[in-house]
């Protein structure tokens, strides 16, 4: 088979291929372990395979430079234990893969919280003694630090009802289980520690057991390895209240559903509180047995929102507040309005604004924040379609429209159109075949090529330089 033609018409890398990439991904966990494949590979995405080379994209630079560097031999060798026929890789930036914290400067640290550069210094993560299996809880992820407002009310209210039913004598349990619901880094985790901060507070003497869905199953493993699954079953059903976060880890693990299952329903008999989370409600879950769907759905589902601007304000100011940093309203305007994905990314900039005054010693500025968190902000930016930068770029350059999509390769039409290109794939978040289609049909290695040349070309001609800048900002305006 041709590997040519692996990558579809339509720009997509299609499904031969993206299963390669997948089963590459497969022997990357193997051979490196999760961490390694969570911190540096979860966020690479195949961008094509052709012609002996496998393209990969990277949403920062630094990413890019330290797959590059320390495992991009080994990523291509296992690339070539999946297919031998790959002969060269490289890895390109693509800052529209999203859902990256701290984009640009720090490593992509992984989807667990406590990983998280904190705020403020973080006292050692205590783990309950009480609760053998429950994960360290994080200090900053109290109620008191929860910022309220539309988008989470729900959420909030049924966490905070959870935590005083728990901690009250009585221990009523108000709705079971409690599964709260959202997009990354909405604040699902922190209601979960501020649970568990709450009832550790008020009643000590409570049983809580805080866990990812990812430790649970490990738990749950290592006890059948180990024959204590008796041990274990007592400790997860000897507890008065279970939290188990990212619940969608879960779908299609067949067995540790099963266990779960059974968990949840020896607790719910005892009338003991559950809490899940997870990234979809359970209905759009997939991969769940139709039992589990059903009785995750029982109690109260809340859905925690995206958030608003107001929302995002609010968070800035208490966070700023809570670490003592002194930031500028407009800086915090600026951002609350730039960076609407998530609330760790806007934490993310906080961070890094912070950080840089203190290390040169300057108050935080709109201007420096601009120029710090360039990065970040451009993939925050409103996205821009192929079709407008061809326009953009064609009036610019005095030529017309159809020469963005002609055969001539005069240097009068040809570099306009590579400079459109470029832009394209800088600026948008489609994929080299899918660009190299818009250009009148063109192959994406035409479009890599054109990519390559005007970098180099920006680097070396001033004029171009500041003529493909100009662009990029009357794009993006
Ligand atoms: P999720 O579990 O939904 O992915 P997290 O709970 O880990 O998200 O939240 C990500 C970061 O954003 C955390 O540092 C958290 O403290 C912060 N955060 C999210 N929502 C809020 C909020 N409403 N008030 C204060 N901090 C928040
Ligand atoms: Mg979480």
């Amino acid at each position: 088979m041709s590997l040519a033609r692996r990558t579809d018409g339509s720009g997509h890398v299609n499904a031969t291929a993206s299963q390669e990439w997948e089963r590459v991904l497969g022997r990357v966990k193997d051979e490196l372990g999760e961490a390694v494949y969570r911190s540096w590979f979860a966020m690479l995405r195949c961008e094509s395979i052709g012609e002996g080379e496998a393209v990969v994209a990277a949403p920062t630079r630094f990413l890019r430079n330290w797959i590059e560097t320390h495992y991009g031999d080994r990523l291509l060798k296992l690339w070539r234990a999946e297919n031998p026929s790959v002969r060269r890789m490289s890895i390109l930036l693509d800052a529209s893969i999203g859902g990256l914290q701290g984009i640009g400067a720090e490593p992509a640290n992984s989807t667990d919280e406590a990983e998280q550069a904190p705020l403020v210094p973080a006292e050692p993560a205590n783990s309950d003694e009480k609760g053998l299996f429950s994960a360290p809880l994080d200090p900053r992820f109290t109620f008191d630090n929860f910022v309220v407002g539309k988008p989470n009310e729900l959420a909030h209210a049924a966490a905070r009802r959870v935590a005083e039913s728990c901690a009250a004598p009585s221990r009523a349990v108000p709705f079971n289980p409690l599964f709260l619901y959202g997009g990354v880094g909405l604040g699902k985790t922190h209601l979960m520690h501020a649970i568990a901060w709450q009832v550790r507070v008020q009643a000590p003497e409570r049983r809580v057991i805080y866990l990812s869905a990812e430790k649970f199953m490990y738990q749950f493993v290592r006890a059948l390895r180990f024959k204590s699954t008796m041990d274990f079953k007592e400790q997860f059903r000897s507890v008065d209240l279970l939290m188990i976060d990212d619940v969608q880890f879960i779908a299609g693990k067949d067995s540790t559903q099963e266990e779960l299952f059974h968990t949840f329903n020896a607790l719910v008999d005892q009338n003991r509180q559950i809490v899940f989370s997870a990234d979809k409600s359970p209905s759009d879950l997939e991969g769940l047995e139709e039992r589990m769907r059903s009785r995750l759905g029982w109690g109260l589902v809340a859905d925690v929102h995206p958030t608003t601007y107001e929302l995002r304000l609010g968070i800035m100011q208490s966070k700023a507040e809570q670490a003592g940093i002194e930031v500028p309203p407009k800086v915090m305007e600026f951002l609350a309005h730039k960076i609407a994905s998530n609330v760790r990314e806007l934490e993310g900039a906080l961070n890094r604004i912070a950080a840089h005054a203190q290390l040169v010693g300057r108050d935080i500025t709109l201007e420096s924040t601009q120029e710090l968190l360039h990065d970040l902000l451009r993939s925050n930016e409103r996205r821009v379609t192929i079709d407008e930068i061809q326009k953009c770029v064609a009036e610019h350059f005095n030529i017309k429209m159809a020469e963005m999509t002609s055969a001539r390769r005069a240097r009068a039409v040809a570099r306009p159109r590579q400079v459109a290109m470029y832009l394209a794939k800088q600026l948008t978040s489609r994929s080299l075949p899918e660009i190299g289609r818009k250009f009148g049909g063109r192959d994406h290695t035409t479009v890599m090529h054109a990519v390559k040349k005007i970098e180099e070309l920006t680097a070396s001609d001033r004029a171009l330089g500041e003529d493909v800048e100009l662009l990029r900002r009357m794009l993006q305006r």
